[in-house]
């Protein structure tokens, strides 16, 4: 059974995750910026297995400021971003919050790059400020990054 359905804006892809998320990030990167068209972004990130995604989508990938590489996948019709895998934590999916369309969806749990933060843009009161990406990204991101230089690529 479904604990959180989201979908697209026009539908064609669908998401379904069992359980609540195990990370929520409000991300302030310039990045996210572009990519949303808005002031920041917020992400829910699951254990892949908690998540199923539906319907054909397009996949674009990039560097993150931390260099491990992101593929993000998005509607082919109506353009919103649907999910995404970060190189460095393969185990888990990454979900903009917005797809649910769900008031009451769990806050951030953190926040991240909140140097390139819009002054107005208030953090919760509790949330964990970051100037990247927490500890816990950087360690996997670092350890991703060792094994591509062992592999020699
Ligand atoms: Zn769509
Ligand atoms: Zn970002």
């Amino acid at each position: 059974m479904s604990k959180h359905q989201g979908s697209c804006a026009c539908g064609a892809v669908r998401i379904e995750a069992g359980a609540d998320p195990a990370i929520v990030s409000m991300c302030h990167c310039l990045q996210c910026q572009k990519r949303t068209g808005s002031t920041y972004s917020v992400h829910a990130y699951w254990p892949r297995e908690e998540v199923s995604v539906t319907g054909g989508r397009t996949a674009y990938r990039r560097a993150g400021d931390t260099g491990c590489y992101i593929t993000f996948r998005f509607c082919p019709q109506c353009s919103s971003t649907t999910d995404w895998d970060v190189e460095a934590m393969l185990d888990l999916i990454g979900v903009p919050v917005g797809l649910f369309a769900d008031p009451a969806f769990p806050p951030p749990t953190t926040s991240i790059f909140v140097p390139h933060k819009h002054g107005w843009v208030v953090i919760p009161e509790g949330v964990p400020q970051n100037e990247g990406h927490g500890a816990a990204f950087l360690d996997a991101a670092a350890a991703a990054l060792a094994r591509r230089t062992e592999a020699g690529s």
